[in-house]
C-alpha cells in the first residue's frame, strides 16, 4: 500500500509557486474575511496566512465582530470587489444570522479564490473549468502527482456538498471517470463502494468506510475531518489499509493540499488580471 502524502506534495508545490511568484515578480494580495472567533477557523486561517506569506503573497486577515449584520458584510465584500486585492476568501462558518452561500457568491469571479461563485461552480459543471474549489483541486493534483489514471475508472464520491462532493463529481466526470455520487439518503452504501476503483469520502463521520465495504487494491481518498478522543481522524476505518493500493492519511493527506491550492488559484487569478 502506498501512502498519498499531501504534506510532501504541498512542500514540493510551495517551492514551485515561490519560484513562479518571484521569477515573474507577481504582486499578489489576499484578504481573508472572518466573522467571529471560531476556534477551528482560527487554525485554518493561521495556516492560510502562513503558507501564502511563505511564497511571497501579501495576505491579511479582516476579523469582524460576530454582531455584524448580513448587510454590513455584503457592503464590505462589495468594497473589496472594487479594491486592488487579487483575491478574497470568506471564511466559513459564519454566525447563524448570515447566509454563507449568499455572501460567498457575491465575491467577484475574478477575485474568487475559493471557487464558490456561481460562474466558477457552473464552469466545472459545463466542462469549462475556471477556478476550482481548493479541496477539489487538491484531490485532482494528488491524482496527477501519483500518476493515478482516472479515465474509465469507477469512482464513488460520498457527500454532496456544494463545496466538495458535487464539484468533485463534476470535475471527475470532466476527466472521463464513471462517477457515482452517494449521500446521506443512499441505501446500501457498500453496494456502491464495493465495486469502486476509487472511493472518495467527504462526509465527516468516523469509520463510515471499513475493509468489508471496499474491493482489493482500491484507492482511498479521505476528505473527512473528525475529532475522536482528542485525535484527528478521517472517515475511513484504519482496517481499509489491508485492502488499499493507495491511501491518503488523516492528517497529512487532503488537508495540506487545500491550503496549497489557495496559492494555485491566486496565481491563476493574478495571471487573468491582465487579460
Ligand atoms: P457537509 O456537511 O456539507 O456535507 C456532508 C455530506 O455527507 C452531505 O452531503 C451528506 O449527504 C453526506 N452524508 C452524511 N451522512 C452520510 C452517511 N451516513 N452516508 C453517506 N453520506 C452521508 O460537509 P462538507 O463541507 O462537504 O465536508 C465534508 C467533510 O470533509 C467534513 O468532515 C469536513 O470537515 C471535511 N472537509 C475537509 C477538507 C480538507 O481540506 N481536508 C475541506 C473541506 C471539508
Amino acid at each position: 500500500m502506498q501512502i498519498i502524502s499531501g504534506t510532501e506534495t504541498r512542500k514540493k508545490l510551495l517551492e514551485k509557486y515561490k519560484e513562479i511568484i518571484s521569477k515573474n515578480n507577481l504582486k499578489i494580495s489576499l484578504v481573508i474575511i472572518q466573522v467571529g472567533d471560531n476556534e477551528a477557523s482560527n487554525t485554518y486561517i493561521r495556516n492560510k496566512l502562513k503558507y501564502t506569506k511563505e511564497v511571497g503573497i501579501k495576505s491579511k486577515l479582516m476579523k469582524l465582530d460576530e454582531s455584524i449584520t448580513e448587510e454590513e458584510l455584503i457592503n464590505i465584500i462589495k468594497k473589496l470587489n472594487r479594491s486592488k486585492t487579487t483575491g478574497v476568501i470568506l471564511q466559513s462558518p459564519l454566525p447563524s444570522h448570515i447566509d454563507f452561500t449568499k455572501c460567498a457568491r457575491l465575491i467577484k469571479d475574478s477575485k474568487d479564490v475559493d471557487g464558490f461563485s456561481t460562474n466558477n461552480l457552473f464552469g466545472i459543471r459545463d466542462n469549462n473549468e475556471q477556478i476550482i474549489p481548493c479541496t477539489v483541486k487538491g484531490i485532482l493534483k494528488l491524482f496527477e502527482e501519483y500518476n493515478i489514471d482516472l479515465v474509465g475508472k469507477n469512482i464513488v464520491v460520498i457527500g454532496r456538498s456544494n463545496i466538495v462532493g458535487r464539484p468533485l463529481a463534476d470535475a471527475l466526470i470532466n476527466r472521463n471517470a464513471t462517477v457515482t455520487l452517494c449521500h446521506s439518503k443512499t441505501k446500501n452504501l457498500e453496494e456502491y463502494t464495493k465495486n469502486a476503483d476509487i472511493v472518495i469520502s467527504a462526509v465527516g463521520r468516523p469509520n463510515l468506510i471499513n475493509k468489508d465495504m471496499v474491493k482489493k487494491d482500491f484507492i482511498g481518498i479521505d476528505v473527512g475531518i473528525n475529532i475522536v478522543d482528542g485525535k484527528l481522524v478521517g472517515d475511513f476505518n484504519k482496517d481499509v489499509e489491508e485492502k488499499a493500493s493507495y491511501l491518503t492519511p488523516v492528517p497529512g493527506g487532503v488537508g495540506p493540499m487545500t491550503v496549497a491550492m489557495i496559492i494555485d488559484n491566486l496565481i491563476i487569478l493574478k495571471e487573468k488580471e491582465g487579460r
